[in-house]
């Protein structure tokens, strides 16, 4: 009675999780979700079934995006702010990809994208019991997290021997309790094929970006190519298009107000079933620092970019990719503060806390599992500062991470397979060496020795720095920070990709004699990083367990399942189109059209409007990509979803499992969504296929793509 009461005020206060909409529910949770009452008209079998072609088969992560193949040649339709990497990479300030956008006028124009890959989810099974199988009474926190590893990869190595071409990967779905295998198709050759200019892709920049209402085009077109027999191949002039087993059915009538909508999905990380000590982790140290170490790190990048297009080109994609977690952290500070989530999820704790107290043996198995979470995170908490710095040093600094990647490698690689970082293991090895290469495409040196010179200042300010040997000579001042900073940016060729594949030749004791300044310092601060790995693989031993047992006793609790944070994995989400209310009398309806976009263009960055959007705009040219209530071209689209990070790219797919709009953002209020979803100001933004299709086919003429996707009146622009 007691306990049921309990669930009555914790309902009421919005804490209990699997509410209403709530959820990104895996495929195994599907026969499970209410697909009718949700306004879906499809089985949880043709979404999802692994013996027999379904919705899922048209679905694909690209890099940490999601995308959809929308044609039997393997075109798939994505964001462009996923793109955004291939486009800059492939951009220089004579072909400037990013500013004038880029149409493949042929398959042999598409534009190679090496860094990228394509992943299809094949099959999977829950392995639980195999992983936890090797923990034992006695083990430490470090030797429990190591031998998980350990099982985790070998169940992966015996998977893919059993499914040669495939590739599997072990997924935690509650921390320390449940594991699920994955079996995946990797495809290696993407391409580029479509990209808006960004003033399109882009507009608005970050003063829209995680805004509604928004008017931004983020989309574009790649394809994924495999070797002529079919298999994963990497780039050759000799590759054919893939061929989905699935593609989706592009809508053109689009939605409105009112309808259902639902994603398919790779949503990166939620954290629903962290305690209020972890929050107040993220808010009083993580999220601030992140704000002050990335704005930083912006201003810089932007400041060396601002007289030499080419400077501004290479530093674009990691602009924006800190811009976009800046404005997000900044957004979550916000909402922790205003949504009083910490204070919610702390009362929730107390009655869980009362509950575990109530009974003898409860108390026994569970009394101390808050606590022991809240030591960890205090623990975090007093080292964060020293910590983020130390990890900021190895990612601000371009320099710093390409020399610790190597370092990294030599290292692991001289340990038996199963004992290295994953990264490092045979049969990830050549991937992460590919990617190593081609990041150091936009080193540029200058900048670098900003970021190192401000990284190692900052450090000379944060306590236990100084008692770091291999840093405590460079931090002294800031001058001599400055000086360091020069003197081991000049002396090193860690940009040069011919030294970087001599330094993986060598062997650890080989590389330890290296006279690059940049791979000295590393080798240096090796042992440092060393024991921040452990450190970390200690603290999640820790928390693994606690968490296991705090989800055990919630269960009981609440009387109610869970659904898993987000992890990566292949999620269903659904929610309507709907109108939001951010503050007092204030509505928001939920779809934005091309006079907004015209509204709003002032001809300064980043509100311009390309010439050709405001020609066809002027001349009306709009017929059969109209809204028909609205009787303008829809732009973006606001629905109320469980999305995140990684749902960017999602198919938005109407009641039938048909394509109208593509996933890219969620407004300012549901940045938040992480810690806590919420019915009243959590939604996700799309933009609407009609847009897409109209800058597509008629604004930019590709209506060979609009003809590829079986959109109609494709022919006659
Ligand atoms: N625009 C977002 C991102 O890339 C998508 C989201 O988080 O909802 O992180």
């Amino acid at each position: 009675m007691r306990s049921c009461l309990l669930v009555l005020i914790l309902m009421a206060a919005g804490t209990v999780q699997m509410l209403a909409d709530d959820g990104m529910f895996p495929m195994s949770e599907l026969p499970r979700v209410k697909l009718r009452e949700r306004g879906i008209e499809l089985t949880a079998d043709q979404l999802f079934n692994p013996g027999e072609i379904s919705l899922v088969d048209g679905i694909c992560r690209v890099n940490g995006c999601t995308g959809s193949f929308v044609s039997e040649s393997g075109l798939i339709i994505t964001n462009h702010h996923c793109a955004f990497d291939a486009i800059q990479k492939a951009s220089s300030s004579e072909r400037d990809l990013l500013q004038n956008g880029f149409i493949a006028g042929s398959r042999s124009e598409e534009i190679p994208a090496p860094d990228y890959q394509v992943r299809i989810t094949e099959n999977y099974r829950d392995i639980s019991a195999e992983v936890l199988s090797v923990v034992q009474d006695g083990m430490s926190f470090l030797e429990r997290t190591k031998a998980i590893e350990k099982r985790r990869k070998q169940l992966e190595i015996e998977a893919e021997r059993a499914n040669p071409g495939l590739r599997a990967e072990v997924a935690e779905m509650f921390a320390g309790r449940t594991y699920v295998l994955f079996l995946y198709t990797y495809l290696r050759d993407v391409r580029l094929v479509f990209a808006p200019p960004a003033s399109v892709g882009n507009f608005g920049g970050e003063a829209d970006n995680w805004e509604w209402p928004r008017h931004t085009g983020d989309f574009s077109f790649m394809r994924v190519y495999t070797a002529p027999d079919g298999s994963s191949a990497t780039w050759s002039e000799k590759n054919v298009p893939y061929r989905p087993k699935r593609f989706l059915r592009v809508q053109q009538a689009g939605v409105d107000e009112g309808d259902a909508v639902f994603l398919l999905g790779y949503p990166g990380r939620t954290a629903r079933h962290r305690t209020a000590s972890f929050l107040e982790f993220e808010q009083a140290v993580r999220l601030p620092l992140t704000v002050q170490l990335y704005q930083w790190q912006i201003r810089e990048m932007e400041q060396a970019g601002a007289t030499d297009r080419a400077v501004a080109i290479r530093h674009a994609s990691r602009i924006k990719s800190l811009a976009n977690v800046e404005k997000r952290s900044r957004g979550q500070l916000q909402g922790l503060q205003r949504a009083g989530i910490v204070e919610k999820r702390r009362q929730q704790e107390s009655e869980l806390q009362a509950y575990i107290e109530s009974d003898a043996a409860r108390r026994q198995r569970f009394g101390d599992v808050l606590q022991g979470i809240a030591a960890v995170y205090a623990e975090m908490q007093a080292a964060g500062p020293l910590e983020i710095h130390l990890q900021q040093l190895r990612q601000a600094c371009r320099a710093v991470a390409f020399g610790f990647a190597v370092v990294d490698a030599v290292n692991e690689r001289a340990k038996p397979d199963l004992e290295r970082e994953s990264q490092w293991m045979d049969r990830n090895f050549s991937q992460s060496v590919q990617e190593l290469r081609v990041s150091l495409r936009d080193w540029h040196p200058p900048t670098d020795e900003v970021m190192l010179s401000g990284m190692l200042q900052r450090l000379g300010a944060i306590k236990g720095a100084h008692d770091i040997a291999a840093l405590k000579p460079l931090l002294e001042n800031a001058e001599v920070s400055g000086q360091a900073a020069q003197r081991l940016i000049a002396g090193t060729q860690v940009g040069d990709v011919g030294f970087i594949d001599k330094c993986l030749s060598l062997s650890p004791d080989q590389l330890r004699s290296s006279e690059d300044t940049v791979v000295r310092l590393v080798l240096d601060l090796y042992p440092e990083y060393l024991r921040l790995r452990e450190l970390d693989k200690t603290r999640e031993g820790r928390l693994s367990r606690l968490y296991g047992s705090l989800l055990e006793v919630k269960e009981q609790f609440l009387r109610t399942g869970f659904i898993p944070d987000a992890n990566g994995t292949l999620r269903f989400t659904s929610g309507h189109v709907k109108s939001y209310s951010p503050a007092d009398a204030v509505v928001r309806t939920p779809i934005s059209t091309l006079r907004g976009v015209i509204e709003k263009t002032t001809g300064q960055d980043p509100f311009i409007t390309p010439e050709p959007v405001l020609r066809a705009w002027q001349a009306g040219d709009f017929e059969g990509f109209l809204h028909p209530r609205l009787g303008q071209v829809p732009v973006a689209i606001l629905y109320d979803t469980d999305t995140t990070g990684g749902n960017s790219g999602s198919p938005v797919l109407n009641s039938r499992g048909e394509l109208v709009g593509v996933n890219f953002d969620r407004c300012f209020e549901a940045t938040i969504n992480d810690f806590a979803w919420n019915a009243d100001y959590s939604r996700s933004i799309g933009v609407d296929i009609r847009y897409v299709l109209w800058i597509t086919g008629r604004v930019y003429g590709a209506t060979e793509l609009l003809e590829e996707m079986g959109v109609k009146q494709a022919r006659g622009f």
